[in-house]
């Protein structure tokens, strides 16, 4: 039915079903003027996203549930890269009246499906109708025993990363050549490639994994915007310098097949390719961990070495909002 015909607080209601929780520290979910909580005393981490129809997404390749998919998985990647637990989410949506409530229904079987995978609960939102597509805004809560920032990476530490890095960006520009041909994602009759459809799915549908043990970490954070961006806040913020070896850094299969189909190079999207959601951080290189060191810390300059041994300064080159060079 058309949210024009069921209205806000009905929508509101069969949200409030769809969310149901029965955690111990959920006093009150969806329902009252404020949610509310009871939390011991840890420290709390808050963190908010953003998705806006036009710029992060576009209905005619992403589906309503792969949405709600992302938009709490991007929360989820700032909680993790701050060393945490996601634990409470509310979700504000703008949207069109024109749309139906099924649309709604399915952006939230997303939200939960990723909510039950790492024991979120849905506590709240706001519900507004938006004469400009479709507008998403997440606020996520969660908790730390200890936290892990941008600041703490000193000369001499190794630079990590937990995944392969580009995949989602040459997702999106897969998905960007096949939106001139009208494909609605729907993967069952997807006319692409595994290999292809799995970088697509990188983008559509990140998939933030925590960091198990982050003893003896320094800094760490989640590449959003691009490996060279998100490594230089951390420079930014720790006031040092970093090296990266290109030779080292984890690139798929796929990513590889597709750039090299394609005549372009896979590590240009591993570089600055945005939205990959798996964790960078910094620590002593002795530590033990399964994630890939592409690099060290130094005391300044940024700089890219690549097979060769040749050393070319880098900037955080990657997406920014209101710079006009974006493709986005
Ligand atoms: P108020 O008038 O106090 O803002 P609302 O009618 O907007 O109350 O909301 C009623 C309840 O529904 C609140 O618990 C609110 O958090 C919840 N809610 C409203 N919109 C959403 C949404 N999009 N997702 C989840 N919960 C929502
Ligand atoms: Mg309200």
């Amino acid at each position: 039915m058309r949210l024009s015909e069921i209205g806000e607080f009905n929508l509101i209601r069969r949200l409030r079903t769809l969310c149901k929780s029965t955690a111990k520290d959920i006093v009150l979910g969806i329902g009252d003027d404020t949610a509310a909580i009871k939390i011991a005393t840890k420290k709390i981490l808050i963190t908010s996203d953003m998705l806006l129809e036009g710029i992060h997404f576009d209905l005619s390749f992403t589906t309503f549930y792969q949405l709600g998919y992302k938009v709490l998985a991007v929360n989820i990647s700032d909680i993790f890269a701050m060393g945490g637990n996601p634990k409470y989410f509310l979700l504000n949506i703008g949207v069109p009246k024109a749309y139906d409530s099924k649309d709604i229904h399915k952006l939230y079987s997303g939200i939960m499906k990723i909510a039950k995978k790492f024991g979120v609960v849905v506590v709240g939102g706001d519900t507004c109708a938006s004469r400009q597509g479709l507008v998403l805004s997440g606020t996520l809560l969660g908790h730390a025993d200890r936290i892990i920032m941008r600041s703490g990476a000193r000369e001499g530490d190794g630079i990590f990363v937990t995944g392969t890095l580009g995949d989602s960006s040459m997702g999106l520009m897969l998905l960007k050549k096949m939106r001139t041909k009208n494909w609605k994602l729907r993967t069952s009759h997807f006319p692409v490639p595994t290999s292809q459809l799995r970088l697509i799915k990188r983008h559509l549908m990140p998939e933030p994994k925590p960091l198990k043990n982050t003893e003896g970490i320094t800094s760490m954070i989640d590449v959003s915007d691009g490996l060279l961006i998100d490594l230089s806040h951390i420079c930014d913020e720790s006031k040092v310098g970093a090296i990266i070896y290109k030779e080292r850094i984890p690139v798929s299969r796929e990513l590889i097949n597709t750039a090299e189909n394609l005549g372009l190079d896979p590590i240009k999207f591993a570089l600055t390719g945005g939205e990959d959601y798996i964790l960078l951080f910094t620590a002593p290189p002795e530590i033990k961990t399964k994630a890939n060191r592409i690099g060290e810390i130094i005391k300044r300059g940024r700089f890219v070495v690549d097979s060769r041994g040749k050393k070319t300064p880098f900037k955080a080159e990657g997406y920014e909002h209101f710079k006009t060079v974006n493709s986005r």
